[in-house]
């Protein structure tokens, strides 16, 4: 055990223990204070409120690749109803810490040729012996934060008249603005309106009496 003392951050983590030897493994599971400002559009993840990290780490030849899960708890406003949302995200992390150009013994860092596909991998700084996980979850996070949150899936949302909560009430409705009422009115404007037989007769005669005008 090699703890002197706690990491000041609880996102760096020391990975001394793993000794730059290809294939050493370690576990991170904790649960660390959401860092501030992780919010998108529609939702945030509460500064301080429980981020679970459960993690490996892995060392190898370029670095120390970090897979595994975050959760976060969300906080949101129903895009529907506007009614708060409390929710949990969990993230999928694959991050490559990588060493410097050179390692420890002078070598040139190895190319990617050899399995995992290091394009694929987003690939960070390792500083020293710590690596600091707060941008890699910043980034997953932010990402999967919920665009459009609703409280449940089949939430009905507001009423578009009076913003009452349909949920609460769901045979709400307003006569006045019944389309049945809307229709009808629309049928008695044409009833009331004055026809003209149209393609009867002649019809240019009796408009406006200018057909003598013009033959004269
Ligand atoms: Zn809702
Ligand atoms: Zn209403």
């Amino acid at each position: 055990m090699h703890d002197h003392r706690p990491d000041t951050h609880p996102f760096v983590i020391d990975v001394r223990e793993l000794g730059r030897r290809a294939g050493a493994m370690s576990r991170v599971e904790r649960t660390v204070p959401a860092p501030a400002d992780l919010t998108s559009m529609g939702a945030t993840v509460p500064a301080g409120s429980d981020l679970e990290l459960d993690l490996r780490l892995e060392s190898v030849i370029e670095g120390v690749l970090v897979s595994g899960t975050a959760t976060a708890q969300v906080r949101a406003e129903c895009s529907r109803c506007l009614d708060p949302v409390h929710d949990e995200i969990t993230v999928e992390l694959t991050e490559l810490y990588a060493y410097p150009e050179t390692d420890a013994r002078g070598r040139l860092r190895a190319a990617p040729d050899d399995g995992q596909a290091a394009a694929d991998l987003d690939e960070r700084p390792l500083d020293g012996d710590r690596l600091d996980l707060e941008p890699a979850l910043r980034d997953a996070l932010v990402v999967a934060l919920p665009l459009a949150p609703v409280c449940r899936d089949d939430c009905p949302g507001l009423c578009p008249q009076c913003g009452a909560r349909l949920a609460d009430d769901p045979d709400h409705r307003h006569e006045q603005y019944d389309p049945r009422w809307a229709a009808l009115g629309a049928l008695s404007e044409s009833l009331t309106e004055p026809t003209r037989p149209t393609g009867s007769g002649r019809p240019s005669e009796t408009i406006n009496g200018s057909h003598e005008k013009e033959e004269g």
